[in-house]
């Protein structure tokens, strides 16, 4: 279970494939992974690796991907514009 970090999706980012391989491929640590008909999951255990380096939210809509602290000032890193 993930102590620190949360990562949400917009349903509908995690269900168009081509957002969801470029998910994949931006992560440095693996917190993204394809799952059946290339639906896009977040992969649980790996959550507390996050670096917060917020390459995931330049990927899709501002908004659709949020990263969120659960630790300190419980800041949630998400793409405005
Ligand atoms: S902020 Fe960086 S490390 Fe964290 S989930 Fe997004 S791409 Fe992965």
């Amino acid at each position: 279970m993930a102590l620190f970090i949360d990562v949400e999706v917009d349903p509908k980012v995690a269900a168009d494939s081509e957002l969801a391989r470029k998910l994949v491929e931006v992560c440095p640590v693996n917190i993204f992974a394809l799952g059946k008909q290339d639906k896009l999951e977040v992969v649980e255990k790996n959550l507390d690796e996050c670096t917060l380096c917020e390459l995931c939210l330049a990927v899709a809509a501002p908004g659709s991907v949020k990263v969120k602290k659960l630790y300190g000032e419980r800041e949630v890193l998400v793409r405005r514009e």
